[in-house]
C-alpha cells in the first residue's frame, strides 16, 4: 500500500478563514482508491515553511500539494519546489490560470495542484488519478458504516475489543462504527460478528435511517402507527414522515403540549395529571392509549418529558423523559434520564421512541 502525504498551502487556511476542504477531498479519494494517507501538513505562503513540509513529506511515496500556485506574488510553491528538485511541467489546468505540476523523483511522485477547489478537483480526477493508477498498485477498500443506538460507546468497545481497525463515531443519538475491508465477503463476516456481539443495537448501515427501518418493519407487518408528542414537539412525526412512502403506515398524530390538550385531544384524565403530573409514566401511558383511540392505529407512540434548561425539579430533573409504545403485545413505557441541551434532549427522546418501536416490532 502506498503512503501519501498531503500538503495544503495558504495563510488563509492557517488562520481558519478558509476551510481545508482540499485535504478532505484528496484524503477521501485516495483512501477510496486504497492508498494510505499518513500525514497532512498545512503551511503558510512562504518558502521556508513549504520547503520544511516538503522535506518531511518526502518520506511518503506520494506527495500532493494544493495552493500557492497562482500568478500572484504570494504564490511561491513553484519556486520552492524548483529549489528542492528539478521539475518538468506536464499537467495542465483547462479551467483556471494555475497549472498543475508533476514531478517524478526516483520512486516518489509529487503532484503540485492549484488551491481553487474546483480546479484542484478537475486536475486531480483527470490527471492525478490516471497517473496513480498506472504507477502504483492499489487495494481499493469497501467501507461500511454501521449505525447503533441505545448502547454506550464504552460498552461497544468492550464487546468488540479485539477489533482494532474500526472507527468509533459517537453521536448523542447513537454510535456509528466504520470499517473498511478488501472484499464483500469480509464485510459480510464482520456484519455477522457485529450482529452476534451487539444484537439489535445495530439498526442499519450507511445512509439507511432509523425511521426508514421502522417504516419497513411497519410495512412488512401491515401495521399503522399514530403518534402523541409532548416534549418532542412533532419531531417524531417529522422523522417518520421524512421517509418516502410513509403514508402507507403513518396515520398521523397530535402534539399535545399543554395539559389541556392532553385531556381534550388524548383523553388523559385530569386526576392523572393532578396526581402524577404531565411528566409521568401514568400520563405517558394514557397518551398512548388516547392516540391509538383517536387515530385507530395498530401501534401508538408517546413522548413526555422535561427538555429544559428550566422547569426541572429535584424529583423531576431536566432530561427526565417517558417514551411509550403500545400495540398488540401490550404497552411498554421507559423512563429515561437524558443529558444535554434542549435540542439534544428532544432529539434523544425522538430517537428513543423510534427505537422502541423498532425493538417492539422485532420481538
Ligand atoms: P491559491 O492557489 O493558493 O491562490 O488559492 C486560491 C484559492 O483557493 C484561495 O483563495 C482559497 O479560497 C482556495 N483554497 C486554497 N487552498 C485551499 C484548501 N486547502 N481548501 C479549500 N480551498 C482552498
Ligand atoms: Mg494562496
Amino acid at each position: 500500500m502506498s503512503e501519501v502525504s498531503i500538503i495544503t498551502i495558504g495563510n488563509e487556511i492557517l488562520s481558519g478563514r478558509t476551510l481545508d476542504t482540499n485535504a478532505d477531498y484528496i484524503g477521501q479519494r485516495l483512501t477510496e482508491m486504497g492508498h494510505s494517507v499518513r500525514f497532512r501538513y498545512t503551511v503558510g505562503d512562504n518558502v521556508r515553511d513549504i520547503a520544511f513540509a516538503l522535506k518531511q513529506a518526502l518520506k511518503s511515496d506520494v506527495i500532493i500539494t494544493t495552493g500557492g500556485l497562482g500568478p500572484t506574488k504570494d504564490d511561491v510553491t513553484k519556486q520552492t519546489i524548483a529549489d528542492v528538485h528539478g521539475r518538468k511541467l506536464i499537467l495542465t489546468n483547462p479551467i483556471g490560470t494555475a497549472p498543475g505540476i508533476f514531478v517524478e523523483e526516483g520512486k516518489k511522485l509529487i503532484f503540485i495542484l492549484p488551491g481553487v477547489p474546483r480546479e484542484m478537483k478537475s486536475i486531480f480526477e483527470n490527471e492525478v488519478v490516471p497517473v496513480l493508477k498506472k504507477k502504483l498498485a492499489s487495494y481499493p477498500l469497501i467501507t461500511v458504516t454501521f449505525h447503533t443506538t441505545g448502547i454506550p460507546e464504552s460498552q461497544i468497545q468492550q464487546l468488540i475489543s479485539e477489533i482494532e481497525d474500526i472507527a468509533f463515531l459517537p453521536h448523542y443519538t447513537g454510535v456509528d462504527l466504520r470499517i473498511s475491508r478488501k472484499t464483500r465477503k469480509e464485510i459480510e463476516e464482520f456484519r455477522k460478528f457485529l450482529k452476534h456481539r451487539l444484537g439489535d443495537a445495530v439498526y442499519s448501515e450507511d445512509s439507511d435511517t432509523l425511521e426508514a427501518v421502522v417504516g419497513r418493519l411497519l410495512k412488512n407487518k401491515h401495521l399503522t402507527i399514530g403518534v402523541a408528542e409532548s416534549l418532542t414537539g412533532g419531531l417524531v412525526m417529522h422523522r417518520i414522515s421524512n421517509v418516502s412512502g410513509s403514508s402507507e403506515y403513518f396515520l398521523g398524530g397530535v402534539v399535545a403540549y399543554s395539559n389541556e390538550l392532553k385531556m381534550t385531544l388524548l383523553g388523559v384524565k385530569e386526576e392523572t395529571l393532578k396526581r402524577y403530573g404531565a411528566v409521568s409514566k401514568e400520563t405517558a401511558q394514557e397518551m398512548v392509549v388516547g392516540i391509538k383511540d383517536v387515530t385507530g392505529a395498530d401501534i401508538g407512540i408517546s413522548t413526555t418529558g422535561i427538555a429544559g434548561p428550566t422547569g426541572g425539579t429535584r424529583g423531576k430533573p431536566v432530561g427526565l423523559v417517558y417514551t411509550t409504545v403500545s400495540g398488540e403485545s401490550g404497552i411498554r413505557c421507559e423512563k429515561n434520564l437524558f443529558n444535554g441541551d434542549r435540542l439534544m434532549i428532544k432529539e434523544m427522546s425522538a430517537q428513543k421512541a423510534l427505537n422502541m418501536v423498532r425493538i417492539y416490532l422485532l420481538s
